[in-house]
């Protein structure tokens, strides 16, 4: 059975949904402070707390577990900076007791959700896996953390890992089933689609003097069911005996914030006010990915690749709530 740590979440519930299409059994665990119960539709669900040692312990008592795949961690950048113990508790403490667990356990292959926030600001595009990895604030540090602790692991224990880092994360579930449900939302695709449905008065832009062809900052977007599909043939790589890798997780092309509001007003055929502000801290101009490894080592192919497709899935599922 593979365990899905963090699987009521935006991410973890489409793994959890793959997983058992393709015919896997799966746990979910979560302890729900930011996912949702009733995105947990398919396997066992197990509410729980990464923070309690006991109730990880008790999981891996009463399933046969073979992998496990951990969505679960804050993903607030700014709220890193104000509040950076709250993130090192969670993200790398809890992530601490969750691989203590395994280890007792004896169940070592592990897929880990990391981040292009472990580069830093980036000095090449598109970024690639043996890019420097210099974070610049405690959510990509923790994450940077982890990924350093799960290469020791791997050297010492015979554990084998995945590390998946991801670009920028959108879309939803093509049978609007589940989809992304943040409280509070500060991501850009469901910001403007709340704007096109009148839930917020405008979407503003910020800054629009970066050094980009438009003057706004551009982003990798990648559908969360690609992920999905990249961690499931991570998943098999280690079943084959894969050693232990790191992947970057992106479509490879770069689109810019005024390009995804002109896209998703064509899409929703909606009025979306726009207004411009100040550029927001900490937002490198351009963060593209490669993901040329991934498609070589795991045979990996987004499906998603073009803006339309990512946002009408966005829409679909959005427009429901
Ligand atoms: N952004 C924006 N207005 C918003 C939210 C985001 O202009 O209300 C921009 C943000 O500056 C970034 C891009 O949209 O350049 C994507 O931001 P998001 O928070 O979705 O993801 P991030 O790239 O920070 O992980």
């Amino acid at each position: 059975m593979i365990l899905i740590v963090g699987g009521a979440g935006y991410i973890g519930s489409q793994m959890n949904k793959r997983l058992n299409i393709q015919g896997y059994e799966t746990i979910v665990f979560d302890n729900l402070s930011y996912g949702h119960r009733e995105f947990v539709k398919w396997g066992i669900f197990e509410r729980g707390d990464l923070g309690n040692i006991e109730d990880i312990r008790r999981v891996f008592k009463k399933y046969p577990i073979e992998a496990v795949m951990h969505f679960a961690a804050f993903t607030y950048v700014g709220e890193s900076v104000e509040n950076p113990q709250k993130y090192y508790l969670n993200n790398l403490r809890n992530t601490l007791n969750l691989l203590e667990v395994m280890l007792e356990n004896d169940v070592k292959q592990f897929v880990f959700s990391s981040t292009c926030a472990t580069y830093g600001n980036p000095q090449e595009i598109p970024i690639t896996e043996d890019h420097p990895q210099n974070p610049i604030n405690p959510y990509g540090r923790g994450k940077l953390m982890v990924e350093q602790i799960l290469s020791d692991y791997s050297a010492a224990y015979n554990f084998r890992y995945v590390s998946l880092r991801y670009f920028n994360a959108s879309g939803a579930d093509p049978d609007s089933e589940i989809g992304e449900l943040h409280q509070p939302e500060t991501h850009l695709i469901p910001l403007i689609l709340d704007a096109a449905i009148g839930k917020r008065e405008n979407i503003q832009i910020f800054g629009t003097d970066y050094d980009t062809p438009d003057g706004t900052c551009v982003r990798d977007y990648i559908h969360v069911l690609d992920l999905a599909e990249a961690h499931i043939k991570a998943l098999k790589y280690l079943e084959n005996g894969g050693k232990s890798e790191m992947f970057n997780l992106g479509n490879g092309n770069g689109f810019s914030v005024r390009e995804v509001i002109e896209t998703a007003q064509r899409i929703t055929s909606k009025e979306i006010k726009v207004v411009e502000v100040d550029r927001r801290p900490g937002d490198p101009p351009v963060l593209v990915g490669s993901s040329k490894k991934a498609r070589e080592v795991l045979d990996w192919e987004p499906e998603y690749n073009d803006l339309s497709s990512i946002i009408e899935t966005a829409w679909n599922w959005h427009k429901k709530l």
